[in-house]
């Protein structure tokens, strides 16, 4: 059997299957990944995101952050076969939650998965005073007619992205419920991830030493791949469709 087939069959064994998902697995839906040379770092400074930027200059936080969020969902953004098939694992019953790094919202569909969204989601805003969370379309149009930071209606506090900012703390509640997940996955695929920033290096680890079954799924070795059940090196787009269709 080949390693997409023998991963089909733990899967469809499994109790509680876990996804981890990575910066891989968005590119194929046209989202710019960060750090490569035609990366989003190349044409934006990461300073101009910091966390205490957002505090100490939110006009000129806000203001950067507008045309960031327009570079980002630039092209025909839309969820590619590799959200389908976790979306058509999860809705047969087969994959229990996806815990992911991307803050695109492309998991949405997948309802039938408990989402982990480590680093938050790009399409909401949240309220720095009353924690409110709320749709990012109005707010961000709100910016692009000079409501420069844009408030809350109910507090008057100040309106953040949903996402966790360079120097900002990653969510308490969802960092444990991710470590949560991986100590109860009894198979746990890590997906489109370099697995090269925590917390997402520790969480295929700590699945393995629970005893999961580990599979990483992506173009290139990760730093996991060597203690990993399944180490398939491939396009998500190709080798998820294919493993779904197998655990089918
Ligand atoms: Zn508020």
């Amino acid at each position: 059997m080949d390693q997409v087939a023998s991963l089909a069959a733990a899967i469809r064994g499994a109790e509680t299957a876990v996804a981890l998902t990575g910066a891989g697995m968005s590119t194929a839906s046209g989202i710019p990944d960060f750090r490569s040379d035609s990366g989003i770092w190349n044409h934006f400074d990461p300073e101009d995101f910091q966390y205490h930027r957002f505090c100490n200059d939110p006009e000129g936080f806000w203001t950067d952050r507008v045309e960031l969020h327009e570079t980002m969902f630039s092209g025909n953004v839309e969820p590619n076969p590799a959200h389908a098939a976790l979306d058509e694992l999860a809705g047969d019953g087969f994959l229990y939650a996806i815990v992911t790094q991307n803050t695109d919202g492309l998991h949405d569909d997948a309802t039938a998965a408990e989402l982990v969204e480590l680093h938050g989601n790009a399409h909401r805003v949240v309220c720095d005073s009353c924690g409110r969370r709320t749709d990012a379309a109005p707010i961000r149009s709100r910016v692009a007619s000079g409501e420069r930071p844009p408030s809350c209606t109910e507090c008057g506090g100040v309106f953040k992205p949903d996402v966790v900012l360079f120097g900002e703390q990653l969510n308490r509640t969802d960092l444990r419920r991710a470590r949560e997940l991986s100590r109860k996955a009894d198979v746990f695929l890590a997906i489109g991830s370099s697995l090269s920033v925590e917390p997402a290096a520790s969480l295929p680890r700590t699945a393995d030493r629970n005893g999961a079954t580990t599979a990483v799924i992506n173009l290139d070795k990760t730093p996991f791949s060597p203690l990993a059940d399944f180490d398939i090196r491939g396009d998500v787009t190709e080798v998820l469709p294919e493993l779904c269709a197998e655990v089918d």
